[in-house]
């Protein structure tokens, strides 16, 4: 077994404390990863506070993490000791279904095993995130960090940047296009870097009046703020895309009126109460209302290698993991700019934070 130590919420809403733990021992085909950087996503959030009731606890979160290779077992040929590595929100699947041999283990029919929160497939043994000193990881589901890449600023690109990345390209975001980014997060602002780096012009609505200028610096073309009918009025039926990364209850029908007709918006956010939807909102203009949940292990990779070339990384505040919990208090006040980083090497007395 791999001894490892974190930080873990032991019942639902609960306080993070010290945790020590064992991951499994590493088979043929495995890396260890010691663990540098781990970024804090709003869904690490939800799952401590555990809305639904039907989360498994202790957990130690984290699903956006970057690390070096410690250890390669003797069949691993992706990686060798000394590699920056990442892992993002899964670390398995059944590796036969279709969606699996399509590379696209996000949508696995047995649904794939994610970082944290779920049961190792091979040992049995319960799933800890990376709050913690090190990870366990097959091979195939670990991903390279481009050297071109601050390797905290990295970090959220595992979750967040792939999250918003694979839709933008599902969707083919391109030059010409007007694009709307509802939220600006960790994920909303990463969309905003990449949809400009696609070279589509974006419209940004935020509830946050002080992250306009933010919204510019990182490429947005016009900010508007969500609250005011009076700045969407001009935007009616005008874009071709929209990207909806609120955390909490919200209008989607506002956001509808937006779009042209035939045209898509995509919810990402994962709203812990139910969201309503005026049938007319889609069915005039034929629109559609989709959903997307991260991406497959390929297209990771092919995302990391999109921002190693474009230099896109997340706007980070980087804290030590004995802070963990004035972030989580941060985030749950939408108090950050824009996404926590937990640095693993660092301590209280020396951290940024
Ligand atoms: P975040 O950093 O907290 O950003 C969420 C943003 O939503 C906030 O910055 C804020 O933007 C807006 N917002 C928050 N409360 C609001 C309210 N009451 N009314 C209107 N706007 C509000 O969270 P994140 O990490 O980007 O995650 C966003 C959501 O995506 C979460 O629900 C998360 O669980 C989910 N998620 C989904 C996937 C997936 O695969 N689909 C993957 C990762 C995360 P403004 O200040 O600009 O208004
Ligand atoms: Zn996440």
């Amino acid at each position: 077994m791999v001894r490892s130590t974190g930080y873990a919420a032991q019942s639902r809403g609960a306080m993070l404390e010290p945790f020590s733990f064992e991951r499994r021992d590493p088979s043929d085909h495995d890396i260890v990863i010691d663990i540098l950087y781990c970024g804090i996503c709003h869904s690490d959030l939800h799952y401590v506070e555990d809305h639904r009731r039907n989360r498994i606890f202790p957990v130690i979160p984290g699903h956006e993490i970057v690390g070096v290779v410690n250890r390669v077992g003797s069949s691993v040929s992706k990686f060798q000791m000394g590699d920056v590595v990442a892992v993002g929100c899964m670390i398995d699947s059944c590796r036969v279904c279709r969606k699996c041999q399509d590379g696209r283990e996000n949508m696995c029919v047995e649904r794939p095993t994610l970082t944290y929160g779920g049961f190792d497939r091979l040992s049995g043994r319960p799933n800890f995130g990376g709050y913690s000193n090190n990870y366990v990881v097959d091979q195939n589901y670990a991903v390279r960090v481009p050297e071109t890449l601050d390797k905290a600023g990295a970090a959220p690109l595992l979750c967040a940047g792939i999250t918003v990345y694979s839709p933008l390209r599902r969707w083919k975001v391109r030059p010409g296009q007007r694009i709307g980014v509802v939220g600006l997060g960790g994920l909303g602002h990463i969309a905003v870097k990449m949809a400009r780096a696609m070279g589509a012009e974006i419209v940004v609505f935020t509830s946050s009046l002080g992250k306009r200028d933010d919204a510019l610096a990182f490429g947005a073309y016009e900010v508007v703020m969500s609250t005011d009918s009076v700045q969407r009025a001009h935007l009616k039926g005008s874009l071709d895309f929209i990207l909806d990364t609120v955390s909490a209850p919200h209008d989607l029908n506002i956001y509808l009126d937006l779009l042209q007709p035939e045209a898509i918006m995509c919810l990402l956010g994962v709203a812990p109460e139910p969201l309503s939807l005026s049938p007319i909102s889609i069915i005039l203009g034929h629109k559609a209302l989709v959903g997307s949940n991260i991406g497959g292990i390929a297209e990771t990779q092919e995302m990391l290698d999109f921002c190693g070339q474009h230099r896109i990384t997340a706007e980070i505040e980087r804290l030590p993991l004995e802070q963990v919990n004035v972030a989580y208090e941060r985030l749950r006040r939408n108090d950050v700019r824009y996404r926590f980083v937990i640095d693993m090497n660092s301590t209280s007395s020396n951290g940024t934070f």
